[in-house]
């Protein structure tokens, strides 16, 4: 059965005669990847190989979950590491290909991989550069951002899809992530349109 979930971000006005402000229907979730889906590595370190790819409680399940109501689900990723030398980008290929095979053990799977390889102030790749979600509209033409949504970490995450037009929420993290969490959460958490903890959380907030 597919659920469509229906102005996910917008207090539902119980009345539906009330059709003012009502958005499309959420189509595509784009999820930031490193603190979205695995731990975060801390501030300067980076997951150069599947070794360090620890993931998150509950994220195959909640992954599954956007799966089944219909939406498609892609990774927006910057890999700085690349351009530093510390791994390769088929290094992030390869984490990714095995990222997928755990999770179809969850019958959950992401549509689509993108990531920025480079360094600051180099591409237009970078969030919170655009350049990510043209790759992915090129992939899937029909993407539209005002039937979209990001959930990330980072404020570039926040900042990506507010200047894209999409619709964000900041994980927060729990109590002990947020006491060294990264300049910019804050103003990240104020710019987003909602706030959670986790992944499951956000899932649990859009499908309810
Ligand atoms: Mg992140
Ligand atoms: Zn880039």
């Amino acid at each position: 059965m597919k659920i469509e979930p229906k102005d996910p971000l917008q207090a539902s006005t119980q009345n539906s005669t009330e059709t003012t402000q009502s958005r499309p229907t959420l189509r595509t979730v784009f999820l930031d990847r490193d603190g979205v889906i695995n731990r975060k590595m801390p501030e300067g370190q980076y997951v150069t190989s599947w070794q360090h790819f620890d993931l998150l409680p509950g994220v195959p399940e909640a992954i599954a979950r956007l799966n089944q109501a219909g939406l498609r689900v892609l990774v927006v990723t910057n890999q700085r590491g690349v351009a530093l030398g510390l791994y390769t980008a088929a290094d992030v290929d390869a984490m990714h290909t095995k990222l997928q095979r755990v999770l179809s053990v969850s019958d959950a799977h992401v549509d689509g991989f993108y990531f920025c390889p480079h360094d600051k102030h180099q591409c237009n790749c970078r969030k919170p550069l655009p350049g990510l979600f043209e790759q992915a509209k090129k992939q899937f033409p029909e993407i539209e951002p005002a039937t979209s949504l990001v959930i990330g970490d980072s404020l570039s995450d926040i900042e990506f899809g507010h200047n894209l037009g999409l619709q964000t929420i900041f994980l927060e993290g729990d109590e002990s992530h947020r006491q060294h969490q990264k300049p910019g959460a804050s103003k990240a958490a104020d710019l987003a349109d909602r706030r959670f903890p986790s992944l499951p959380d956000a899932v649990d907030y859009l499908l309810a």
